[in-house]
């Protein structure tokens, strides 16, 4: 695990000597103690070269949230919920920030999110409380094959958004501090460049903050548990005629103040 502080990527465990250790799960366990040294630390060993990994690659609990953009909504031709409509991406999903991602079938859709990191355990949390509990922000894609997603008698939101890769979050954590308004962020994807999701989370319909009170109502929410928020209009599925994802092509997913995933498509 590693530190960015200023323009330098610290090793938090030689860092620390020791007092967390390289598992950023022990740091969301411990992470006011850890907040607290974090700011202190402007200076340290270098941490490791090569691409950043998950903020929270191991978390116990990953909650994600359909339908919570207006236009999303809307273009998927499904009204606007009046609780968030959650499932879950299986952790078998989760990768990191720059990934080769192998396409299970031709009907693999793009979906770029905020993704919340918890930072405190949070039980039937009041939204007024809710941001006390967020370590940070990150970038996630909730990657979706669209044909498990809505095979059966009821929608597998949760199974056709679980296969390997398509999970990828990073490439750093920002704590909510960093930010003018954590509420208000610039959220964008791009396929081979062309920017096909264009929003700012300021539209979500439960923000942050609500989300996390009505999830706490009912499941106490974990250090390192991830909460991807939902997508903005755009997907491929709504497009007329519909585009999916092909071999070859390349999909960025940026939100302002954090930084970008890249995925590159490759045949299964
Ligand atoms: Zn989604």
């Amino acid at each position: 695990m590693c530190l960015v502080a200023d323009d330098r990527v610290i090793d938090v465990e030689r860092a620390s000597a020791g007092r967390f250790p390289a598992d950023p799960l022990a740091a969301f366990e411990r992470w006011d103690e850890f907040a607290d040294w974090a700011r202190a630390i402007h200076d340290g060993p270098a941490g490791p070269a090569g691409p950043a990994g998950s903020p929270s690659p191991a978390p116990r609990q990953v909650f994600a949230i359909g339908l919570n953009y207006r236009e999303h909504a809307e273009e998927s031709g499904l009204g606007l919920p009046e609780s968030p409509a959650t499932f879950t991406k299986f952790l078998g999903s989760l990768t990191g920030p720059e990934t080769r991602l192998r396409l299970p079938s031709e009907f693999v859709d793009w979906e770029a999110e905020l993704v919340v990191v918890i930072g405190r355990r949070a039980e039937r949390a009041a939204a007024e409380d809710a941001w006390r509990h967020v370590a940070g922000l990150t970038v996630g894609q909730d990657f979706s094959e669209r044909v498990v997603q809505s095979a059966g008698p009821v929608p597998q939101f949760s199974l056709g958004k679980s296969f390997p890769g398509f999970a990828p979050t990073g490439p750093v954590l920002v704590t909510a501090d960093e930010f003018a308004d954590p509420d208000d962020l610039a959220i964008e994807c791009l396929v081979n460049g062309e920017s096909v999701q264009k929003s700012r989370t300021s539209s979500m319909v439960f923000g942050v903050a609500e989300l996390i009170a009505r999830l706490s109502a009912v499941c106490p929410l974990l250090p390192g548990d991830l909460i991807f928020t939902g997508t903005p209009p755009g997907v491929g599925h709504a497009r007329t005629p519909r585009r999916y994802l092909r071999p070859g092509d390349e999909v960025i997913t940026r939100v302002e103040g954090i930084g970008q995933l890249r995925q590159s498509c490759v045949a299964a």
